[in-house]
């Protein structure tokens, strides 16, 4: 599971290794004391580098578990904020941002309106359509429609079975 933390991903792409994580409390699962368990690499939208993420084991149920600076989401490289601040964007004045790639933007944007019409039934995603999917648990620029349940409690996804984007 990725457990999210509120950490400045600038920091630790300065530090690397010797960036000083703290242990969670305890395994999202089962609550047992948490084990290190390595380094993986991670890129980030607002680095040119990848950054190594503290990873986790839990010794009782054998789960993995990384650490992920909060604010982005998984599989994401950009940070919630900058997503929702483009797509909020292109609602208000049907402009894309300068300084965001405009082929990200536009799949965001795509997937946004997908999600809007499977899950929320609209066929054009309304002003509050990100903060309402993202206050439901989804990722709403996401293409696979898991939610991202991070630090809450088990079961860590609920999936909801689509049809085919048209
Ligand atoms: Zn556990």
């Amino acid at each position: 599971m990725v457990i999210s933390v509120a950490v400045d991903v600038n920091e630790i792409a300065h530090l690397g290794k010797d960036f000083p994580w703290i242990k969670p409390s305890g395994c999202p699962r089962c609550e047992q004391p948490l084990w290190w368990h390595g380094f993986v690499l991670a890129y980030f939208s607002c680095l040119l580098g990848a950054v190594y993420l503290r990873r986790l084991r839990c010794p009782c149920c054998r789960a993995i578990h990384r650490l992920k600076p909060v604010g982005y989401w998984r599989r994401f490289r950009s940070p919630a904020t900058d997503i929702d601040q483009a797509v909020t964007h292109r609602q208000n004045s049907g402009r894309w941002l300068h300084d965001q790639p405009r082929p990200r933007q536009r799949q965001w944007w795509r997937r946004l309106q997908h999600m809007s019409q499977v899950v929320l039934g609209l066929s054009v995603p309304a002003v509050s359509a990100f903060a309402t999917l993202s206050a439901r648990g989804f990722i709403p620029v996401s293409r696979s429609f898991y939610c991202d349940t991070s630090g809450i409690d088990p079961p860590p996804y609920r999936t909801v079975s689509l049809p085919p984007v048209s």
